[in-house]
């Protein structure tokens, strides 16, 4: 069975990463979203929130699980059998950051994951969830760039 994890922050999901999920339903089994809960780090919306927005957004996707994880991303993949990382690309400067991640990553997994990257399509590569906060915490039209199970 093909599986891959999708992770990320997801602070909040937003167009961008629904773009990523959409496409890449039909690549794989069984695709898991994990947000990475990192205790050090502040969010905008508490875990249970995250997952719930993408809960909704996700929900007519037979194949798609939504989780989190607090260990090492690779450890966590190997935990749920995953063969593969999926991770989208807007930029340059996603490029070279991703890049030397995959290449972290696959280090220590010695080979057992696989990082597969997916370009975002036209039209949502600006889209991020440090913009989409911005312009809630402005009370901006925000609803433009999320999933409609967003709000706040
Ligand atoms: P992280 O903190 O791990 O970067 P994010 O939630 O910001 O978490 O992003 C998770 C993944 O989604 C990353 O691979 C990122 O490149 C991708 N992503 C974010 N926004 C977009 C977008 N607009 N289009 C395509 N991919 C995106």
């Amino acid at each position: 069975m093909k599986t891959a994890v999708f992770p990320g922050s997801f602070d909040p999901i937003t167009l961008g990463h629904y773009d990523i999920i959409e496409r890449a339903v039909p690549l794989f089994d069984k695709l898991i979203i994990a947000i990475g809960q990192n205790s050090q780090k502040k969010y905008m919306f508490p875990l249970e929130k995250r997952m719930e927005f993408i809960r909704n957004a996700v929900a007519h996707f037979p194949n798609v699980e939504v989780d989190f994880f607090e260990n090492l991303t690779v450890d966590y993949c190997l935990e749920k059998n995953a063969q593969y990382i999926l991770r989208g690309l807007r930029n340059p400067a996603d490029f070279e950051f991703e890049k030397a991640i995959a290449h972290t990553n696959r280090t220590l997994a010695r080979g057992k994951l696989e990082t597969v990257f997916l370009l975002t399509s036209s039209g949502k590569s600006f889209i991020s969830s440090g913009i989409v906060r911005e312009i809630m915490s402005h009370n901006g039209e925000y609803q433009l760039l999320v999933p409609d199970s967003v709000r706040i």
